[in-house]
């Protein structure tokens, strides 16, 4: 079953709805692995070391877990912010609500695959105490980021998901949000 979406949120909002169907189809499709191999070159701050394209597709062929999505508002009153993905909370990927006007569905579903990509790489590092992970560092800047696996993955998901790439300008920011202290990581 790959990795299945399932919207949890109580205003069952249209855009949102839509943006976790598109999402949900392609983590569902075997077109999202065939997409994470045509990366020719391995991810950026991969540990140990930066990986193939081959092995972080094979952990998308090979594992089934659902993630909830769920909504909420920006506590900063922020319209950028496009959703969050908090480790300590790992089965749930957030949406924000305040980001919802002038935005197009495919957009969220964008920064859903961004967030699975994450979810992934938080449940293989579990799995081999914290010996793999394929994140990124900074955290949730784009810049210098490009070539780490959950924007590199985003990024071409979104040309089939919105039919174009999205302008560096008009692009919603991705939280991720690391609470847990590396002991528990290990854990
Ligand atoms: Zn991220």
């Amino acid at each position: 079953m790959l990795i299945a979406l399932n919207y949890v949120g109580n205003r069952q909002l249209t855009e949102f709805v839509t943006a976790c169907t598109q999402a949900h189809t392609l983590l569902q499709s075997p077109d999202f692995i065939t997409l994470i191999e045509g990366k020719q070159t391995h991810f950026d701050d991969a540990v140990p070391v930066d990986l193939a394209a081959t092995q972080v597709a094979g952990y998308f062929r090979d594992e089934t877990f659902t993630l909830s999505v769920d909504d909420y508002e920006d506590e900063d009153g922020r319209t950028t912010v496009g959703g969050r993905f908090v480790t300590s909370s790992p089965t749930t990927i957030w949406l924000n609500r305040l980001a919802m006007p002038r935005r197009e569905a495919c957009e969220f579903a964008s920064v859903l695959i961004h967030e699975s990509v994450h979810a992934m790489s938080r449940r293989i590092s579990r799995r081999t105490n914290g010996q793999v992970s394929f994140t990124h560092i900074p955290a949730n800047r784009r810049t210098g980021n490009l070539l780490t696996a959950p924007y590199w993955i985003q990024e071409e998901a979104e040309v089939g998901l919105c039919g174009q790439r999205l302008a560096e300008e008009e692009r919603l920011t991705i939280e991720t949000v690391d609470d847990e202290p590396r002991q528990a990581e290990k854990g």
